[in-house]
Order: C-alpha cells, then structure tokens, then sequence
C-alpha cells in the first residue's frame, strides 16, 4: 500500500482528500500545518505529497523548495488561485503537477495513480543501477546497503556500514578516528572517539578472514585507519 502525505490547512478539504484516497486503497496521513508537514516530508519516506499552497505558516512553494533539496518524492501542488499555476510554472520548482480549487476527489485520485505509476516507471529504470563498490572480495551495494564478503553477505548496522562504506570510498587515505567520528555521525566530537574503534572492530570481524593481520582497513598506529586497496 503506498503512503501519502497530504498537507492542507482545511481540515474539511482535507478529510475529503483522504477518504477518497483510502478507498482507492492508499495509506493516507494529514497534517494541518506547512512546518509540520515538511518535517515529515523531509523525515518520512512518502510515495506522494499533496500540497496546499496557501497554509497559516509556511506556503507551498517553500515547502516544495525544500523537499526538492534532498528529495525527489512525486508532489502534486493544491492552488485556490489560478495566479499560482503561472507562478508554479515560472520558479520551476519541480512540481510533478497541480491542480486548483474546487476540483473533484476523482480526479484528485486519477492525478495521484498516474503520477504514482510513472514515478514507478522512472524509479525502475535505476534498480540496474546500484551503486556498488567492489575490493577484492568485498562487494558494497550502496543503493540497498548490502555487503558481502567473498559471495557471502553479512549483516552491518547503519553506523558499521557507514563508516566501512566512507573509508571504501576513500582508500589509501588515512583517517583520524576524530576525523571518522565526526564524519560518520555528523556531530562535533564531543562524543567519544572510542565508538569509532568499536566499529572497526565489528567491521574487521565480518570482512577480514584473520582480524589480527587486516587485508582491508590498515590501523595506522597514533593515527587513524586506512582503506587498502
Ligand atoms: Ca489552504
């Protein structure tokens, strides 16, 4: 079932939009302000995004600029004023479509199914198109975040595949663990740096056949780690 986010103001047009849609069987979640419904635009994997323009808070298109900054999620945009069509048109804004006050939940419905099924069309096209990165006998699907080793997959949490798939992008580069730890989780190294040595640990007993003599990560005494290639 493919999850929508419908962002509008007007709790009565709102509704309406859902209910359509949930008998059209989609999964179908409202917020009612512009800031609220970015931050789950931006947090939340949604198939699609309904957006009002005219909201209390923020307005459509500054919503639709920043989800364009990191995403690329289908959204069709809600105007009550036909200006608004030539200003969507004008900023470019990658908007997929739009569609004016009043209009039908049917047509709303066939809106949303088409720009679903060609999204999917254009999104299919790139699953031959994984990201990998192979080294020897390590090979990492960056697009499905997998890894395997010698054919074999193992299992890496979110933070040991970062941090592998980092120094496997950057080989032959020696990193300090302050450096990795601020890399790797994006914060200023107040944390402790000792994290990044506990991963490497957990990252050199899934890919390394004797963890004492390492083939892929180099420990680099009083330094940091480096990626061999
Ligand atoms: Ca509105």
């Amino acid at each position: 079932m493919s999850n929508l986010l419908i962002i509008e103001d007007e709790v009565s047009i709102a509704e309406l939009e859902k209910d359509y849609l949930e008998l059209s069987d989609f999964n179908v979640t409202v917020e009612h302000t512009g800031n609220k419904g970015l931050e789950r635009a931006l947090k939340e994997d949604f198939k699609l995004i309904i957006l009002d323009i005219m909201l209390p808070d923020i307005d459509g298109f500054e919503i639709l600029s920043k989800i364009r900054e990191i995403k690329n999620t289908p959204v069709l945009l809600v105007s009550a004023k036909k200006d608004d069509i030539d200003k969507i048109r004008g900023l470019g804004l990658g908007a997929d479509d739009y569609i004016t006050k009043p209009f039908s939940p049917s047509e709303l419905v066939a809106r949303v199914k088409a720009h679903l099924s060609r999204y999917e069309r254009l999104t299919a096209g790139r699953e031959n198109t994984n990201e990998i990165i192979e080294i020897r006998g390590l090979k990492i699907d960056k697009t499905a975040r997998r890894v395997w080793v010698n054919g074999e997959e193992k299992n890496f949490t979110t933070k040991e595949f970062d941090l592998l798939t980092f120094l496997a992008q950057n080989p032959n580069h020696v990193y300090s663990k302050d450096e990795l730890f601020r890399k790797i989780w994006e914060m200023e190294s107040v944390g402790d740096i000792a994290t990044v040595t506990v991963h490497i640990k957990k990252i050199r007993e899934k890919i390394e056949f004797d963890t004492s003599n390492p083939q892929y990560i180099e420990t680099i005494w009083g330094v940091g780690y480096r990626f061999k290639v």
